[in-house]
């Protein structure tokens, strides 16, 4: 059984360490791995007793029944400030079978989402009967009267991808229930160290557990956080599509945990700097990072963020092919499609996450052929700082 650091009182890195830990029998200090798939019973009422809830034990990993899974639970709730957390063995799972349990009424998805949840929004869900609506962040205005068909949730990223727009979580939470509808926010630009949509009124908050909580580039998790009302509709279809987390990658990932608060404030700080140092390049058009004061969501941002995060995106003057050299020049920033891992990661959204988007539906959205999308790692700053000045010197 888990021991009781449920505290409110303590800070996030205190929850990051010893939240959900279990009071393990032999002394472990963190909880262990349980690797086994079941979980074997004295007699058959005590095999009853656990099924039918009367009395706590484990059954089968892939309900999510296990200890070091229930463990990270536990200790991701905390984090998020909910009552409980569902663990994915991805982000995508994550997010389809929140989409299958809240989306049956239909679903409003605002601004840019990452392209898999668009893909699912509008090639798979309407086939299943379940209809999305995609608007743009600027036209929150027009939530209230497409809500007013019934529409269940109301689905959105913040920051979003690539562009870094910033979403009013307070507000549009305050519209969709005035509708009746559910808020689910992704969180995972801005990971629970920088912001909690709970708190702002979302009703459910989920994370690709790839980025920032796992943080090293080296596993795929999801989380889902919210009541326990709104995690029960989940639960179901975790189960049944076997999306739940594999118990080592819970262990890895509760392990990486313990670090998530150092890493982020590292995150955001570097980030910052190298943001500064963007927005006075001569080779720089443009930078989107919410914590640069003439960001159009900066102020939204300080208000609801706690930190501004790692990622940074750049426009650099000049054609794609020439934004592509200099992606091609950098010697210690990696090229490759993935964000908050302690290495830097640097993409072209026009050839890696937007590649198969129409280019006239790019530019609607503002993701500019000559874009540059930075995931910014825990490297010096001095180093990473180094390497983009002579890459954008070539
Ligand atoms: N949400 C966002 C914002 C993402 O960037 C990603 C992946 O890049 C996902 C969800 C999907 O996560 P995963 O790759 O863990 O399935």
């Amino acid at each position: 059984m888990t021991k009781d650091h449920s505290d409110p009182q303590q800070g996030l890195s205190t929850r990051s360490i010893h939240a959900g830990d279990l009071d393990d029998a032999l002394g472990s200090p963190h909880t262990p791995l349980y690797d086994s798939s079941t979980f074997r019973f004295d007699s058959t009422q005590a095999l009853l007793d656990v099924i039918d809830g009367r009395k706590p034990g484990y059954l089968y990993t892939r309900y999510g029944s296990n200890p070091t899974i229930r463990s990270l639970e536990e200790k991701l709730a905390s984090l998020d400030g909910a009552e409980g957390a569902l663990a994915f063995s991805s982000g995508m799972a994550a997010i389809s079978s929140l989409l299958l349990a809240h989306g049956r009424r239909g679903i409003v998805c605002i601004g840019d989402a990452y392209g898999g949840t668009l893909e699912l929004l509008t090639q798979q869900l309407p086939g299943l009967g379940l209809h999305a609506q995609l608007i743009d962040s600027a036209q929150i205005d027009r939530l209230a009267a497409i809500l007013q068909a019934g529409t269940g949730l109301v689905y959105f990223e913040t920051p979003t991808n690539p562009t870094l727009d910033i979403i009013d979580i307070r507000r549009v939470a305050a519209i969709a229930h005035a509708h009746g509808a559910l808020v689910a926010v992704d969180n995972t630009f801005a990971s629970c160290v920088n912001q909690r949509p709970l708190a702002l009124g979302a009703d459910l908050v989920m994370q690709s557990a790839t980025k920032y909580l796992g943080g090293h580039s080296d596993l795929t998790a999801g989380v889902v956080a919210g009541s326990d009302a709104n995690l029960a509709a989940i639960r179901p279809w975790r189960k049944n599509l076997g999306q739940a987390i594999a118990p080592d990658i819970a262990h890895r990932l509760s392990r990486s945990l313990a670090t998530l608060v150092v890493r982020v404030e590292r995150h955001n700080a570097t980030a910052a700097a190298i943001a500064e140092m963007l927005s006075k390049h001569p080779k720089v058009a443009r930078v989107y990072y919410p914590g640069l004061r003439g960001s159009p969501g900066h102020a939204v941002a300080a208000e609801q963020m706690s930190g501004f995060g790692g990622m940074v995106t750049f426009d650099v003057h000049g054609t794609a092919d020439e934004a592509m050299r200099a992606v091609d020049a950098l010697n210690l920033i990696t090229l490759a499609p993935s964000l908050g891992g302690a290495e830097s990661l640097i993409t072209q959204p026009a050839t890696t996450s937007h590649h198969d988007m129409d280019p006239a539906e790019r530019r609607r959205r503002g993701i500019t052929d000559s874009m540059i999308r930075l995931s910014v790692g825990l490297e010096d700053p001095s180093d990473l700082i180094r390497d983009l000045e002579q890459a954008l010197s070539r």
